[in-house]
This record gives C-alpha cells, sequence and structure tokens, in this order.
C-alpha cells in the first residue's frame, strides 16, 4: 500500500485540511495538484510542496461549482502528468443560521460547493479512472454527514448526501476498479471552524468559550479538537488501500464525539 508516483487531485488543498493532506501526500512521494479558487494560495502552497518533496505539487485554478472550470482543470492535470489515480473532494465553506434565516442563495451556494463540486469532480476523474481500471476517491464529509446540528441545515443535508453519493459510485465503479470512500471529520481547527465560533456565539447567545468547550467539543472523549494531520492520516489510508473491501464506507475521526 503506497501512495508513491500516484497522480492526486485535492480540492480546496490551498487551506486547512485539503492543504494537510496534500502535504502528506507529497512527503510519500505522491504528485498532487492543489485545485483551489484561490489560486495564488494554490500556486504558493504548489511552490512550498515541490521545494519539500520527494513528490511534487502543481497549483490549478478551480471553482468546483462551474463545470467548465472542473473539466479544464482536471484536463490541464492529465496533460501534465497523464492520468489521474486519487480524487479527494475536499473544498467547501460553511453558512450559520437557523432555518426560517437561512437565504435560499445561502443554501444553493452551500449546495453547489459540497455536492455539485463532488459530482463534478468526480464526473471529470472518472473516464480516466476506468481507463486504467483503477482509482481512488475520498469525498470530505463531516460528523455531520451522520448528526445534524442547529443554524447548519445546508451543510448537514449536503454531508448526509455525501455519503449516497459515494456508496453509488462504489457500486458503479467495483468492476471497473474505483473506490469511493468518505471522511468524516470532528471539529478540526482551520479558517472555517475560526469564522463560525464568533457566528455560533452571537446566534447562540453564549460565549466563545462556551461554543468551543460545549457545541464544538462537548461530547468529544477528551474535549480535543481533531487535527488537519489526523485527517490527512485517514486520506492518506484510505488512498493508498488497493481493492475494493474497503468501499463505500464513511470513517469517523473525531475524538469519539460520534461513535457508530
Ligand atoms: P478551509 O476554509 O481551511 O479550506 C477550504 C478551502 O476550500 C479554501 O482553500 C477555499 O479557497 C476552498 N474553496 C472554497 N470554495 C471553493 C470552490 N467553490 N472551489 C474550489 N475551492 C474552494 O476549510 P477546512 O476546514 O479545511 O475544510 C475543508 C473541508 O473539510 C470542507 O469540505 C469542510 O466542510 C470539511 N470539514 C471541516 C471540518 C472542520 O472542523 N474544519 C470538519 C469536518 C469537515
Amino acid at each position: 500500500m503506497s501512495i508513491n508516483g500516484k497522480i492526486c487531485i485535492v480540492t480546496g488543498a490551498a487551506s486547512g485540511i485539503g492543504l494537510a493532506i496534500a502535504k502528506l501526500y507529497v512527503s510519500q512521494g505522491a504528485k498532487v495538484a492543489i485545485a483551489d479558487l484561490n489560486i495564488d494560495a494554490a500556486q504558493k502552497a504548489a511552490d512550498d510542496l515541490s521545494a519539500m518533496g520527494p513528490g511534487s505539487a502543481i497549483g490549478i485554478a478551480m471553482d468546483v461549482t462551474d463545470e467548465a472550470a472542473v473539466n479544464a482543470g482536471v484536463a490541464k492535470v492529465v496533460d501534465t502528468w497523464g492520468t489521474v489515480d486519487v480524487l479527494v473532494s475536499n473544498a467547501g465553506i460553511q453558512i450559520v443560521n437557523p432555518v426560517e434565516n437561512y437565504k435560499f442563495s445561502d443554501w444553493k451556494k452551500m449546495l453547489a460547493i459540497h455536492l455539485d463540486g463532488a459530482f463534478l469532480t468526480t464526473q471529470a476523474c472518472l473516464p480516466h479512472m476506468y481507463a486504467q481500471k483503477s482509482g481512488a476517491i475520498i469525498f470530505m464529509g463531516s460528523v455531520h454527514s451522520k448528526v445534524a446540528s442547529p443554524l447548519k441545515s445546508a451543510y448537514v443535508t449536503a454531508k448526509h448526501g455525501l455519503l449516497g453519493l459515494a456508496r453509488t459510485i462504489a457500486k458503479e465503479g467495483g468492476a471497473k476498479g474505483v473506490r469511493a470512500n468518505v471522511i468524516c471529520p470532528g471539529f478540526v481547527r482551520t479558517p472555517l471552524v475560526d469564522k463560525q465560533i464568533p457566528e455560533q456565539a452571537k446566534e447562540l447567545g453564549i460565549s466563545e468559550d462556551e461554543v468551543v468547550k460545549k457545541v464544538m467539543l462537548g461530547e468529544t472523549v477528551d474535549g480535543e479538537f481533531t487535527t488537519v494531520e489526523d485527517v490527512a492520516n485517514v486520506a492518506l489510508f484510505l488512498a493508498s488501500f488497493e481493492t475494493n473491501a474497503l468501499t463505500g464506507q464513511s470513517m469517523v475521526v473525531s475524538h469519539g464525539w460520534y461513535m457508530e
């Protein structure tokens, strides 16, 4: 089981969890396309990771909700390196609001980034994976793929949806060597989470400290945040696992917040 020499696309990899996955993959000898809306940050990350080695990285400008941009980005990876072995569909954002105040435009934006993004990137990568009869697709779900929390209707809906998409791809791709799995992290201290601490404190009428200790970490076994490295290690395991024995699954990495 090795990712050495594998060609990988990680969306949303200019920051947070995606960046940690790209870094771990490059450290194991993979070639990684850092596909992100923020091309400057993606290019900087690619330069830094290529300098680190032993693998290499390129930055790709990609809005995962834009079919033409996704297809062009995946085509650029294939032009550069010949194929795609691993897709990590990770790009995501968070918008919190109670359902009665949730703007329809925000709802559509959330479903587009999390679900359209997963669908479009998968659709662009599958022909290359099917042609070589091997590939690994990983969706970044969440504990919110399994449970709901107030204020997060669109996020919870989208993250639950990824389980269905992964299971369908697992069934369609099984005979063609393509596996699909979902990682479900608990709270990880990234810009996505830092932004929502004051927002949740205001909406719930509690302090920021209470948001962290009670809302985010209250049900963990040890009051600890999951780290980007924890999630990256699971992403390495799922990308390098070689058989259909592990497909259509979701793996929760959350300090015991959610136990299956
Ligand atoms: P982050 O904000 O650090 O990084 C998200 C990245 O996605 C950014 O680089 C951003 O530019 C990019 N992005 C946003 N919209 C995009 C688009 N339309 N097209 C391409 N790129 C886009 O966030 P993160 O915490 O690292 O989150 C990564 C993923 O992990 C998300 O899917 C998120 O839902 C999931 N997740 C995060 C946590 C957590 O606690 N941080 C927990 C569970 C799941």
